[in-house]
């Protein structure tokens, strides 16, 4: 697919790279790919970073018709640029795609588009030490009409943002609250899709658990609110007596790449993982009796998210010591040191950009 490029004549002031935080700055420029069902994908052009425009009546403002993706790209030590799995992004943003009636978009145009504005953005790749480029493709419908109907009309957009060390002091246990009054997703819903619509409906779980001083929550499912999902943005896996167990996909938990790259590599390890239902009562046994050794996180932004605490029905329960695993541990630099090109990528996770 031809890009057509317009170069930022205002290019921004670059921040202050050993303060980039997550999601703060944006780079000079986007790109943008327009849909519609009679010409298909057409006029793919990367131009400055700035507002969209869209008539009020888009449906993206009315009815949430919108779908995300969320990747990263890093400087390695021989200083080329690599991203992370971009095809898995690629084929999930179309599974999200078709749940909504939307569009696909194929993997190619996908991958090389995004390829073509890092290489414009080039010198927005922060390379210090632990940092890298957040990469946010979005599609929605820019359609005018409010009647509740199947668009015809859509907009694909990538933005790409430098990001810091999610934990500036290395890896920090959070503390998670089990939440048994919202629920994210159900059966026959939208779960298993990246969707704006599923975060607006979690948020007041969120700061439910913010205000009662917990980092993030633990879903259960909708259907029984008893078997554990996911945790807020990332997978959750548990290490019971020496096995990794974690929730089983179906169409209410997101399939993470980073989920789908810690199986593999736990596997490698020759450690058991097992993917099933896990229940909220199972978990508060074995984190009563000692058999819980670990829990963690696994998503893009912070990669490895291990667990200190969990709030189950008003009671606190520590996972061991508080502290974080040897395998988080071990998951967190092995992962890490893939992405960054700082261990060898036996799996060819890792794409050039340039
Ligand atoms: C993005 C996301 C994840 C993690 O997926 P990765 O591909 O590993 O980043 C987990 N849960 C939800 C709800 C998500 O949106």
């Amino acid at each position: 697919m031809d890009i057509q490029i317009t170069k930022n004549t205002n290019p921004k002031a670059k921040p202050d790279w050993s303060n980039l935080g997550f999601g703060n700055f944006f780079s000079d420029h986007m790109l943008i790919i327009d849909y519609t069902t009679d010409k298909g994908w057409y006029d793919a052009r990367i131009v400055p970073y700035g507002p969209l425009s869209m008539d009020p009546s888009a449906g993206v403002l009315h009815y949430a018709i919108e779908i995300f993706e969320g990747l990263k790209a890093y400087t390695c030590p021989d200083g080329k640029v690599r991203m992370f799995r971009p095809h898995s992004n690629a084929a999930r943003m179309n599974r999200s795609a078709a749940r909504f009636c939307m569009p696909a978009l194929p993997e190619d145009v996908f991958v090389d588009s995004i390829r073509r504005l890092i290489d414009v953005d080039r010198d927005w790749i922060p390379r210090e030490d632990d940092t890298s480029l957040y990469i946010r493709p979005f599609m929605y419908s820019d359609q005018s009409n409010v009647g509740v109907r199947i668009p015809d009309s859509y907009r694909f957009v990538v933005i790409l943002s430098p990001v810091g060390a999610y934990y500036p002091e290395g890896l920090n246990p959070v503390k998670i609250y089990v939440e048994d009054e919202y629920v994210r997703a159900s059966k026959g819903g939208t779960g298993f899709t990246k969707c704006g619509g599923n975060y607006a409906a979690s948020l007041i779980a969120q700061k439910k658990a913010k205000d009662m001083g917990f980092t993030q929550v633990l879903w259960l499912d909708g259907v029984e609110r008893k078997y554990i999902e996911e945790v807020g943005t990332m997978n959750v896996m548990f290490k019971i007596k020496g096995e990794i167990v974690t929730p089983e996909l179906g169409d209410s938990i997101l399939p993470g790449v980073t989920r789908e790259s810690c199986i593999q590599l736990l596997r490698s390890w020759g450690l058991s993982v097992t993917e099933r239902k896990l229940s909220i009562d199972e978990l508060y046994e074995a984190a009563r009796n000692g058999d819980l050794e670990e829990a963690f996180g696994t998503g893009t932004a912070a990669v490895i998210s291990p667990i200190g605490l969990f709030s189950i029905r008003g009671e606190k329960l520590q996972v061991q010591d508080g502290g974080i695993g040897a395998v988080s541990q071990r998951l967190y630099d092995t992962l890490t040191g893939i992405q960054w090109g700082k261990l060898p990528d036996p799996y060819g996770w890792t794409l050039e950009v340039g």
